[in-house]
């Protein structure tokens, strides 16, 4: 009997729009929907492979957009795909880098629906695929991003109360930096020691600007501050994460292995955010994870705010990785009013569970995934740039 390869047999994209439970005020951007990008891959044998690539209000966090991932997808990726191996997945990747530059997000959508065909495959985990969890659990950060130090203090007080988060990441840089300063004081003197308070500035200010702020920041007890500067200022990047103890992360400036190698040349970060879409993958991710563990920086699971699809595709990442020194953000479906999985990630005492079963060890509610399909003629819109 001749041993039949399993074939790609077909790639679906759709575009999901999802209301967030409250204004998402960025730097850059006020999110009241979430959209999401979606990949169904069916093979040949009947089983099927889930993806998710999903970025931050349209194009004001970075160069793709919900709409030029599914283009980059349908137009370029799929035809190259249909017909191979789908147990390949390192040709399929080799494949795709050389045939798309750039377009990590879209790359990372496919990438991981293979991971999840080939672990339901083999009936094991997509963490089994990468050498197998050595966590269950991952600590979970959440951000106060409502715009308001008096609300984001009383949700982080509700947080703390119901164990659900001791780690608050604070979305500032639209205001003046002294403003943003006196933000941050407010709500860490309201919650003391009980919570960690990061902030994320989303590459909103100057080197000038950022020189005040990490040296307030770092007084009124700040633990660590995410892109201050615009991504490609990495030498503005080392002189601040040399000239203050607070830690100083890299988020935006993190495009996969090639910017986690020149990050660490430059000594322009203590902590790498590593997030699967920005990487270009799960693999990808994991390069990264491996530069920065072998230069000795700190590591942080990073997200793009995904459903519980990308959520549970990170996780798997993450649970294989011995110190998350910073721990993780993995908290996007708590930020959307409905999650779209059968079975939604469990969030409790102040941890994030590691989704268990074959492999990303979840599975889409297609109620809800017709409900929020955008070409289902529903017209919500990311209220994007304010
Ligand atoms: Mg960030």
């Amino acid at each position: 009997m001749v041993n039949a390869v399993t074939k790609i047999d077909q790639i679906e994209t759709m575009i999901l729009d999802i209301p967030t439970i409250r204004g998402h005020v960025l730097s850059m951007a006020t999110m009241r929907v979430q959209t999401a990008v979606l990949v169904r891959m069916r093979f040949s044998d009947g089983s099927e492979g889930i993806g998710e690539g999903t970025t931050i209000g349209g194009l004001t966090y970075g160069p793709e957009s919900p709409e030029s991932i599914q283009s980059a997808i349908d137009t370029y990726i799929t035809p190259a795909l249909l017909g191979r191996s789908a147990d390949d997945v390192n040709g399929a990747l080799q494949l795709v880098d050389h045939l798309v530059k750039g377009n990590r997000i879209a790359k990372a959508a496919v990438e991981i629906a293979l991971w999840d065909g080939l672990g339901k495959r083999l009936g094991v985990s997509v963490a089994q695929l990468f050498g197998g969890a050595v966590h269950s659990r991952l600590p979970v950060a959440w951000t106060l991003a409502s715009g308001n130090s008096e609300t984001d203090i009383a949700e982080a007080q509700e947080m703390i109360a119901a164990r659900r988060h001791n780690i608050f990441k604070l979305k500032i840089g639209k205001r003046a930096v002294a403003e943003d300063v006196a933000h941050v004081a407010r709500i860490k003197a309201a919650v003391g020691d009980a919570a960690s308070i990061r902030v994320d500035v989303n590459q909103a200010w100057s080197l000038q600007d950022a020189r005040w702020g990490l040296r307030g920041l770092q007084d009124v007890g700040c633990e660590l501050v995410e892109q201050p500067v615009r991504a490609r200022y990495l030498n503005a990047l080392r002189e601040l994460t040399r000239a203050h103890e607070i830690a100083v992360m890299a988020d935006e400036a993190l495009n996969g292995p090639e910017d986690a190698v020149s990050i660490v040349a430059r000594g322009a970060a203590d902590v790498f955010a590593v997030k699967v879409a920005q990487s270009g993958g799960i693999k990808r991710a994991s390069e990264v994870v491996a530069i920065g563990q072998a230069a000795g920086l700190g590591l942080y699971a990073g997200t793009m705010l995904e459903t519980g699809l990308g959520t549970a595709a990170a996780l798997q990442l993450f649970a294989g990785i011995e110190d998350l020194r910073w721990g993780s953000e993995l908290f996007g479906p708590l930020l959307l009013t409905e999650d779209i999985l059968a079975t939604p990630i469990v969030y409790r005492d102040f941890t994030v569970e590691v989704p268990q079963g074959a492999g990303l060890g979840v599975s889409l509610d297609p109620d809800k995934i017709d409900f929020f399909r955008r070409d289902r003629a529903r017209s919500l819109k990311t209220v994007a740039g304010e």
